[in-house]
């Protein structure tokens, strides 16, 4: 019976440590993910990059958050979006199909295109659907904000 009560207590503090290291990393994804989305606007001067629009600004992955989680929080695989040409307009937008997000890559993105190509070329997507460790979260934080910073320099 004792010895019954001290496994429950060990199970016990062990789920409680896997839920805090749980809530550790989304605390993190979540500023990783807000200095992403900044740092994205910012970059574009606060502007659609595929229209003149300014307003409801949104901060676009090229490779699918979902599937390329690798890539979440990497500049190269940002761009800066007003709701229109993110999902909305019907001559085109990020979400409505291969086309737009081409044209645009090509002409004004082309580093960052073969950027994104190369990664697919050598990563499976297995590697490129890891999510990032606590200690690339925190890297990753780290040079979000330099390039923050940086940014905020040139200005
Ligand atoms: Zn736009």
């Amino acid at each position: 019976m004792k010895k019954k009560t001290k496994i429950t207590k060990i199970v016990k503090v062990i789920k409680i440590t896997k839920a805090q290291i749980k809530k550790k990393i989304k605390r993190l994804e979540n500023k990783a993910y807000k200095l992403w989305a900044l740092y994205i606007k910012l970059r574009a001067g606060n502007k659609c990059e595929t229209c003149p629009g300014t307003k409801y600004l949104n901060s676009h992955h090229i490779e699918s958050y979902s599937v390329f989680k690798q890539l979440r929080y990497d500049v190269h695989n940002g761009a800066c979006a007003c709701a229109g040409c993110h999902k909305y307009f019907k001559t085109g937008a990020w979400h409505k199909g291969f086309t737009f997000a081409y044209n645009h890559m090509t002409t004004k993105r082309k580093e960052d295109l073969d950027y994104l190509l190369t990664y697919q070329f050598t990563h499976s997507e297995a590697e490129a659907n890891q999510p990032l460790t606590e200690e690339e979260l925190v890297a990753t934080i780290k040079e979000l904000e330099r390039l923050i910073e940086e940014l905020n320099h040139d200005t």
